[in-house]
C-alpha cells in the first residue's frame, strides 16, 4: 500500500516516486495467505495455474509496478530500488509485463506528485494514473461510499477491484482500466482487496489551518490547502500517519497470518452480486476509518499537520485489533471473490 512517499530515484529521469512502505509489502502478504487458506479447490487451481505464484507472493505486485518509471523519451523501465524490492524479488524475469501494465495504465488521470530536485527547487512529477488505483479520499463525515462524493473518480479503488472482477469473468477490461488478461487482473485483485480494507486508503479528514474538519461535500469541491491525502500530509510522533496505518499490527509478522484465520472464516459471504462488493466493502471501511481519527486533536505545520491524541499508547493498542479484523476481512473477501468467481 506504499504511496505517495517520495523516493528519489535519480533526478535525470523523469521519474516518478515511490510511496510508502506501506498493509506494506507485510500487509498485503499477510492478506494473501490468509485468502490461500480460504480458497476452495477450483479457486485454488486456477489461481495456481494462471499465477504461478500464491497470493501470498502475488500481494505486494501492484505496489512493485510501482518501480516501472516513465523516463524523459517517453520510455517505460523498471528501476531497481534496493528499500522496496524484497517483496519484488518473484517477479525479477517479469519486468517487461510490468512495464507493459504500467504503460497501459499511465495516461488515463494524471497523478502529480510534489518533489525536489538537487537543488531543493520544488516541481511536480506525473506518476502516473496506475497509482489512484489504489485509493479513495472520501470524507470520513460521510458514512458510506457513493461515486458523487469528493475524493472519488471513475479510477479508484472501488472501480478497479470491479474491472479486474471483470477479466477473471472473461468480460472486457472496463475503461479507463486496461487490465491485459486474467494474470494481470489477479495480481491487481489479490493487492487491491488488501488496500480497501485499509481505513486510509478510503477515508480521508481535509482540515483548515486551525486543525478543524472540513467537509468537501458542503462545498461540492476540494480546497487543495485542506488535503492530507490519505494521512500522508499527517504525522503523528513525527511519523507518516499513513505508513503506520499501512504497517501490520504492532509485533505481527507475516508468519502470523493464519493467527487472523478464525477471526476470517466469521466474516459473513455476501450474497449480493459481485459487481457490488466493491461498494459496499468500501461503505464498511468508510464506517471504520473515523476510528482512526477518533480524540485526534491536528495542528498545522508549515507543510503538514501533526496529530495528537490524549493517551498515544490506548491509541496504538486499538489501531493493533482495528488492522486484525480489517486484514481478516481482506483476506476473506479476497477467497470469497475467487471462490464465486471459480465455485
Ligand atoms: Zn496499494
Amino acid at each position: 500500500m506504499r504511496r505517495r512517499f517520495a523516493v528519489l530515484v535519480c533526478a535525470k529521469l523523469l521519474l516518478i516516486s515511490h510511496q510508502a512502505l506501506a498493509w506494506n509489502a507485510n500487509g498485503h502478504q499477510i492478506v494473501g495467505a490468509i485468502a490461500d487458506e480460504m480458497l476452495t479447490g477450483n479457486a485454488k487451481q486456477q489461481v495456481a495455474t494462471i499465477l504461478n505464484v500464491n497470493l501470498r507472493t502475488a500481494g505486494p505486485w501492484l505496489d512493485c509496478v510501482k518501480s516501472v518509471h516513465r523516463f524523459a523519451d517517453g520510455t517505460f523501465h523498471y528501476v531497481v530500488e534496493p528499500a522496496f524490492e524484497e517483496p519484488c524479488k518473484p517477479f525479477a524475469s517479469a519486468h517487461p509485463v510490468m512495464q507493459q501494465y504500467v504503460k497501459r495504465n499511465f495516461f488515463q488521470c494524471s497523478y502529480l506528485s510534489k518533489r525536489k530536485d538537487d537543488d531543493g527547487k520544488e516541481y511536480q512529477e506525473e506518476m502516473g494514473c496506475h497509482n489512484t488505483h489504489h485509493f479513495d479520499d472520501v470524507a470520513i463525515q460521510r458514512d458510506h461510499f457513493d461515486r458523487n462524493f469528493q475524493g472519488t473518480n471513475d479510477h479508484d479503488i472501488v472501480a478497479a477491484i470491479t474491472a479486474a472482477m471483470a477479466v477473471l469473468l472473461e468480460r472486457p477490461s472496463p475503461p479507463p482500466f486496461k487490465i491485459a488478461d486474467k494474470r494481470e487482473a489477479l495480481f491487481v485483485l489479490a493487492h487491491l482487496v488488501g488496500d480497501l480494507h485499509q481505513p486510509l486508503h478510503v477515508g480521508a479528514v481535509y482540515l483548515d489551518k486551525d486543525g478543524k474538519l472540513v467537509d468537501p461535500d458542503v462545498t461540492h469541491t476540494i480546497d487543495p490547502a485542506t488535503e492530507t491525502v490519505g494521512g500522508n500530509a499527517i504525522r503523528d510522533t513525527g511519523k507518516n500517519f499513513h505508513g503506520d496505518w499501512d504497517a501490520p499490527p504492532t509485533g505481527f509478522k507475516v508468519e502470523d497470518a493464519l493467527d487472523l484465520l478464525p477471526l476470517a472464516k466469521a466474516v459473513p459471504l455476501d450474497n449480493a452480486a459481485l459487481e457490488e462488493w466493491s461498494t459496499a466493502w468500501a461503505t464498511d471501511t468508510l464506517k471504520v476509518a473515523p476510528q482512526a481519527f477518533a480524540g485526534a486533536n491536528f495542528v498545522k505545520n508549515p507543510d503538514d499537520w501533526a496529530i495528537m491524541f490524549a493517551d498515544h499508547a490506548a491509541y496504538v493498542q486499538k489501531g493493533d485489533e482495528i488492522k486484525r479484523q480489517q486484514m481478516a476481512k481482506a483476506g476473506a473477501r479476497l477467497a470469497h471473490i475467487l471462490n464465486r468467481i471459480w465455485p
